[in-house]
Order: C-alpha cells, then structure tokens, then sequence
C-alpha cells in the first residue's frame, strides 16, 4: 500500500471506481482506491442493470449518453467486456396525461440530438408483443435503451484505472478521516495510514459513515428495492431478437430479457427505508428478504398487462438496497468549508449515470471545474436544513413516485412546512398556495373567496390563472406586495470588502447607497450568479442572489476569500423582506415614513435605511417586477410588524397580496432573466444578454479574458425572449424551438405574460437567427406553435416605469 497519493477514492463500487478511471484519464496517475470488501460489494453487485438516457434534467440526461456511450472505450482499454445489450425500450402510456408527458419528453429530446418516436399502441405491440394493448394508448420509442452486465462495468473501470496508473486495494476498510495543517487527509485504514491530498466520498450505501468521519450529515438514504425474474416464456425463448427495455407507467414497472425470461422490477407506493440512520459494516454481498405482499399491487398490474409473465410463474426475487438523494439526483463535487474532500454519492441510477458522475467530478478535481452544468447534481443543493428526518420523508416520497407524472406547477407535500417565516400563517390566512424552495414556504398565488387555496395540478392552465391575472394586474395599475425572504442574502464587510468584491464580479462595485446587478462569471467566463449588490457604507456590502443557490454561492465565496480583511456572512435567517411594486408603490412607502421618498430622494438603483412605523428598514430602489417598487428588508422580529403595516395603509393604496407565480409573469414581460433557467455555468454574459452589467475596462475580475474573447468574437447564440401562439398551455421550460423547421435551441423558462396577454418564451437561438423575427416554433404537448422573437421588452421597453 502507498503511504502518500494524490487522491484515495473511498469505494470501489461502479461509482467509485468510475472516478478512479475518469481521474486517470484526465492525467492524475498517483490516484487509489480503497474498498472494504470486494468490489461492487454495496449496492452494485445485485442492480439490475438497466440503463437509458432519459432524465428531466437535460443537462443529466446529456451525461446520461456520455454513460452510456462510453462502454465500448472501457472495453476496449480493459478488455473486459460489459455485457452491454441494446434492445431499445418503450416507454408505455395508459392515459392520456402520460401521453401528453411523453410527449414532453420526446420534444425535449429533440435538441439533446435524441432519436425519440412517439408511437401507436399497435406499433408498441409489434416491438413488445408480451403486452395486452388493452391498457394502453401510445407509447415513446427510443433506440438507446438497454442493460448491462453490473460487475462487468465496474471491474472495466477498474481495469481501465488500474492500465493507466491506479491503484486498487480491497478488503481494506477506512475506519477513520484526519484532516492534516495543510488540507491532505490522513486515511486511516484497517491495514494502516494513506496521507492523501484529496479524498473521495463515493461510499454508496456507506456514504453517510464517511460524511461522519468528517462530521459531515450526507441526506441520502437506502430504500428497499425488489425485482422479480420469470420462469422460461416460449414467446421470448422463441423470439428472435431481444426483448426491449420497457417501463409501464401504471404499474410502477420496468422489465428486460434476463436469459429466456423477464425481469420485472418495480417501484411500489409502500416503499420502505433500509437502515435508516446506521448502515452495517458487515453487510456485504447481501440481499434481504423478498416481501412480495408489498409489492403486490404493482404486480397485479403487471401480470394483468404481461399475462405470459404471470404464466410462467417467479423463479427468483432479489431485494436490495440502495441509495437516493431527497431528489433523486445524485450528490457530487466539493464540500463548502471542508478542503480537498469530495463526494459522488446518492447515485440511484449507476449504470446509466456513472459514466457523467465519474467525468464530471474528476474534470471539477483536476480542472477546477466540472465542465458540464452539473447544477441538478451538485450536492450544494441541500442546505443544513436537509436533515435526516427531511431526507427520509423525501427520499420515501421520490421513491413512491418514481414513475409518477410530476407536472409543472405541482408541489410535493412530503417534509413540509419546514422552513417557515414568522408571516406565514398571516399568509396562509390570506388563502396563499404555499410552494417550496431550499426547504423554505412561500406564497405562489392568492385564491379569491369561494375557490381553495388548492392549485389543480395540469400540463396546461391551471386554475389558478385567473386568481395571478388579477396579481399581475394589482401590480400594472396600483401596488401589489410580495414577500421576498426566498432570496439569499449576504452580507461582506470589512476592509478589503469592495477589492474583493470587484475581483469576484463583473460589474464595478456601487457607490455608497447604491445597487448594481452584477453577473459573476467563473475561471472560464461562464455565469455562475447574478446578484444585486449594495454599497451600505465603506466596508459593508449586501448581496442579494437566487435562494436556492445559496450553499453552492457560499462555497464559491469562501473558496475566493482572502485570508483576512472580508468576512462574509449568510443574512438567510435574520432578514427578511417584501417588495412592494406598482405605479402607487411610492405613495404606500411615504404612507409609512416621514422621509422623503420622492424619486429625487430616493432614486432609482439607490439604497437608503430609515424607520417605517416604528421599526428600521432598509430600502432598495427596485424590483423584479419591472415596475416602480421597492425592496424592504427588516430584522426578522419585525416581519409581522412590517406586514401589519403594509397591508393596513396599503388599502388606501389598493394593495394586493401577490406571489411569486405573479412575479414570475411580469418578469417574462420585461425579458428579465433568472438564475438555474436563464443564467447557468453553460452560458456566457454575453450571450446571456447581459452585456450592460460586464464591465471589461474596472480592474481584472474571474473569467475576464473569457468574456472579454465572448465579446470580440461575437456570442455564438443569444437569449431571446418569443411571443408564442398560445391556446391552452404555454411553454415551461427546455422545449425545442425550431427555425424554418430545424431544431435551432431551446426554451429556458416561460409562462402567459397577464398583462400584456400573451404566451412568452425565454430561450436560447444562435446568434445569426436573432434578426430573424419570424419563422421560429416551439413544441408545445406535441403541436408546432409558431414563435416570434421580439426585439425589445414587451413591457414598458424604455423602463420608464422602473425609473419614474
Ligand atoms: C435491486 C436493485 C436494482 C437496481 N437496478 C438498477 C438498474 O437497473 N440500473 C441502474 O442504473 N441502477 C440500478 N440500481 C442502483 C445501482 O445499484 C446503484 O446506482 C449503484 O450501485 C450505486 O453505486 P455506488 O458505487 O454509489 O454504491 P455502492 O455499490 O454501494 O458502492 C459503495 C462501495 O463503497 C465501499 N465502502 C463504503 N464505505 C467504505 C469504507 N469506509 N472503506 C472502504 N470501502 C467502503 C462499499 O463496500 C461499497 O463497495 C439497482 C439497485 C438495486 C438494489
């Protein structure tokens, strides 16, 4: 054994060991894995190996393919094989809701270059004939589908990693994680000490011990998974070819061919957590026992629409554990705080997403960078809210709807409220329809006496369509609040504060009592934030950023910080805020103040404090609403005492409560942009649109010569905001838009504009078709709706109103 290495990867099942090859790959030689047992002796060893390249996150999905292409490499480098088999699969609909999703899928494909066919029940039937077409009403065909031989896989990583320079140890257990004065780890091992530079959590169903070892609380948790494999069927025995990768929506099922039979495995309601707070050491190379009650209901289903399954009878049931994330997604990259420690863990879908995990967290290790968009599996996601109570009720949840439709506008209800401020039972009685974001409530629309507050769940208008118009509209004509705590929020103080800040954006820093809105790009010039960002005096700063990135913003923070002169600190939990937006806005805050408030006070972009009522505010001359408006944020004991306020002289003003689905309307008709949807590591600023926010000429800033070369060169595509022939259901984001029939881009966000009336799309085209107003579509639910692209904000374009 090595006493000192470059990188130990705790791990060798085929996520580990699937990063021990990428690591490789990418030149890191001095790099070993350590495995407690043999490998794929965690969850690997009983998957059932079925892999595809659909996700709802189109950036996994893009790593997806990456896995799956890349056996034919592994095996040629190791020369072991995978045992891969592409048959091809049919996702199989049973309503007409399931159509319309895959039919969703099927356009969102379009631009990810896959080769997806919606086809007919009989067409279904002809490629599958164990089905009974009764159950069905279409179906999605996609020719890379398939399976693979799971400890095939991961032994070829192994031996891949092993030809170019890795090293391997089994049956050696690290009991122990010691970080060392200068960030390398001492890796206590059965069989003695590793000092390694980095380490790698890829511990599977382990991984929660090896965040431990660190004091680190990993929201993964193992559910109970069970499949079945038939007796002989003469249809497949007889068949020529092999069977197809299916999955049946109604019942929760997937199959493939496994010898002259069929595996079916399924994802019940009732599914149920395996060792829920401590995973054994001992449990090696182990199944649990079947409990075929529990899934019974799913494979009633299943023998009523593959009867020749139930003919031929079970020959054997594997249950297995393991693990998923709150989402489902996997958790990878660094730790905020915890130096040179890594994790690729909560990865549910090994052998269809090893491949991307193990590319992106060895190029993110050697390069500094992930080199893909790996927001969806970045464990910054989760704050220290995701508990492993949170994490349990949410994984039960993900795990009971996996192949559940989850529609646009729907909310799930497991582990909440969590995250609550002191006004939301003020809101809740206000009839507020609660939405969750980074474990926090808040408002998305307000229902009108005489409807439930309950938001009917549809891939088109829902009803609450109306209950927004009349939001959007409180807005344009009078003044409309809105709570704005969900933003994340930061405060820099100290000497070096603004040196610091004006390397870390690319904007200039604001004058005292000033706001700017400041992308901030990372080494390569790509966006990595967009924020609002105040001068509160000499040496303090706030930052207001996207609420959901707050964890992966603060771990960017601190990695830049220097080692004195700026500290920086989270305000999510002690500031708290509303916006109050619409052309009476002014006359309601000067209702509230004896300042003077007046646009030559309180212009435009600035920033002041002062009392309302009784209590201090501070106050920022701008909203999201691309109205005149204003941020107020106060102390968090004040927030009822603001709310009170606001809503008792706002009746003079006509006030109105509003929620985010109305803020996320009137934005669309201001082309204003928003983070994870517009603004992602894979775009440029330029591209992006924000080009007045860049400011190439202030002092170097990360990623300047990157934006800089975007700006000479010319982006190659462009943001864009369409007008979209709309009916019934408006655009939600990663469509395909079309140009003279090609597929030319992608929708990033949209919605139904209220008060400008129409359906709007965001979204990215190359740059030579901006000019083009015309001849564009977007598929919407399987219809071509043309698009037009329009060349400036539907609303108020000159911003009069923000400035007035
Ligand atoms: C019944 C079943 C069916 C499945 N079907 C599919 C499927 O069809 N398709 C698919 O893609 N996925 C499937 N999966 C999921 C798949 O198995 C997982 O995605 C995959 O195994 C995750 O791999 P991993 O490397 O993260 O974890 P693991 O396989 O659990 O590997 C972790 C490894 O780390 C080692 N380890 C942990 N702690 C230490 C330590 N302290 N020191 C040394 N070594 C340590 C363990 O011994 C283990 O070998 C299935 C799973 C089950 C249970």
């Amino acid at each position: 054994m090595k006493s000192h290495v470059r990188v130990a990867v705790i791990g060798g099942g085929v996520v580990g060991c699937s990063v021990l090859y990428h690591l490789t790959k990418a030149g890191w030689k001095d790099v070993v894995l350590i495995e407690r047992d043999e490998l794929t002796s965690g969850s690997t060893w009983h998957a059932a190996g079925g892999m595809h390249t659909i996700n709802g996150d189109p950036n996994v999905a893009k790593l997806q393919q990456y896995t799956i292409n890349l056996y034919k490499e592994l095996e040629q480098i190791s020369g072991q094989s995978c045992g891969v088999h592409i048959t091809g699969g049919i996702m199989l609909a049973g309503t007409a809701e399931r159509l319309d999703w895959l039919k969703m899928v099927q356009a969102r494909g379009r631009y990810l270059g896959m080769e997806l066919d919606l086809i007919s029940v009989d067409e279904a039937y002809h490629r599958f004939p164990l089905m009974d077409k009764r159950y069905f009403v279409g179906a999605l065909y996609d020719p890379i589908e398939g399976h693979v031989d799971p400890s095939g896989v991961t032994n070829a990583y192994a031996k891949a990693a092993r030809i170019q320079g890795a090293e391997i140890y089994r049956f050696t257990r690290v009991t122990e994680l010691k970080q060392r004065a200068d960030g390398s780890w001492d890796v206590v091992t059965e069989k003695g000490t590793i000092v390694a530079e980095h380490v790698v959590n890829a511990g599977g169903l382990w991984a929660r011990e090896v965040g431990r070892m660190v004091g680190l609380k990993m929201p993964v948790l193992a559910m109970e998974h069970q499949y079945l494999i038939s007796e002989e069927i003469p249809e497949v025995a007889a068949s020529s070819s092999e069977m197809l990768h299916v999955i049946d929506f109604e019942g929760e099922i997937y199959m493939r061919q496994e010898g002259k039979g069929m595996l079916m495995g399924t994802y019940e309601r009732a599914g149920i957590p395996w060792s829920e707070r401590q995973t054994p050491w001992n449990f090696t190379h182990e199944l649990l026992p079947p409990d075929l009650d529990r899934i019974a209901p799913s494979l009633e289903v299943g023998f009523r629409h593959y009867p020749a399954i139930e003919r031929a009878g079970i020959k054997k049931v594997i249950n297995g554990p393991f693990t998923f994330a709150p989402d489902g997604n996997p958790l990878i990259g660094p730790i905020r705080g915890l130096r040179n420690y890594w994790v690729a863990v909560g990865v549910m879908a090994g052998f269809s997403q090893g491949g991307g995990v193990g590319l992106s967290l060895s190029n993110w290790m050697v390069h500094g960078d992930p080199g893909a968009d790996v927001w969806g599996m970045d464990v910054a996601r989760f704050g220290d809210w995701a508990t492993m109570a949170y994490t349990n009720a949410k994984v039960r949840e993900n795990y009971s709807r996996r192949f559940r439709i989850r529609f646009p506008n729907e909310e799930l209800p497991a582990a909440r409220p969590l995250r609550t401020t002191p006004v939301y039972d003020r809101l809740k009685a206000a009839r507020a329809v609660f939405g969750v974001s980074y474990g926090l409530e808040h408002a998305l629309w307000f229902a009108p006496a005489g409807m439930e507050p309950v938001e009917q769940v549809t891939f088109k208008r829902s009803n609450s369509h109306g209950p927004v118009a009349e939001e959007c509209r409180a807005v344009r004509h009078d003044v409309g609040i809105i709570e704005t705590s969900n933003f994340a929020k930061y405060e820099v103080t100290g000497p070096g504060a603004e040196a610091w800040l004006s390397r870390l954006l690319a904007n200039r820093t604001p004058r005292e009592g000033r706001v700017v809105l400041s992308p901030m790009l990372n080494p390569q010039g790509k966006l990595i934030g967009d924020f609002t960002v105040i001068k509160d005096s000499a040496e303090r700063f706030y930052i207001f950023g996207s609420g959901p990135a707050e964890q992966y913003h603060l771990r960017w923070f601190e990695a830049q910080r220097p080692d004195r002169g700026v500290q920086i600190r989270s305000r999510r939990a002690d500031l708290t805020g509303f916006s109050i937006a619409g052309p009476k806005s002014r006359q309601l805050l000067q209702a509230l103040t004896h300042e003077d408030v007046s646009n030559q006070s309180l212009p435009f972009m600035s920033f002041r404090s002062f009392d309302l009522g009784m209590f201090q505010a501070r106050i920022g001359r701008l909203t999201y609403t691309g109205d005149l408006g204003y941020e107020i944020w106060v102390g968090v004991e004040y927030q009822l005492a603001l709310f009170d306020l606001l809503i008792s002289k706002g009746r003079e003003f006509s006030a109105r409560l509003i929620g985010s689905r109305a803020l996320g309307s009137l934005r669309l008709e201001k082309s204003f942009g928003s983070w994870a949807r517009e603004y992602r590591p894979i775009y440029g600023p330029f591209e992006a649109g924000l080009d007045r926010f860049v400011d190439l000429r202030k002092n170097d800033f990360i990623g300047r010569d990157h934006a800089q070369r975007e700006r000479d060169v010319g982006p190659g595509r462009r943001l864009v905001t369409m007008v979209v022939e709309g009916t019934d259901a408006d655009v939600i984001g990663d469509e395909p838009i079309a140009h003279d029939g090609k597929v030319v881009g992608w929708v990033t966000s949209g919605g139904y504009a209220h008060h400008v009336r129409h359906s709007v799309a965001l979204g990215y085209v190359p740059a030579n078709l901006v000019r083009e107003a015309a001849g564009f579509g977007i598929e919407i639910l399987g219809l071509w709706r043309q698009a037009r692209v329009i060349s400036e904000p539907l609303f108020d374009p000159r911003g009069d109103r923000m400035r007035g």
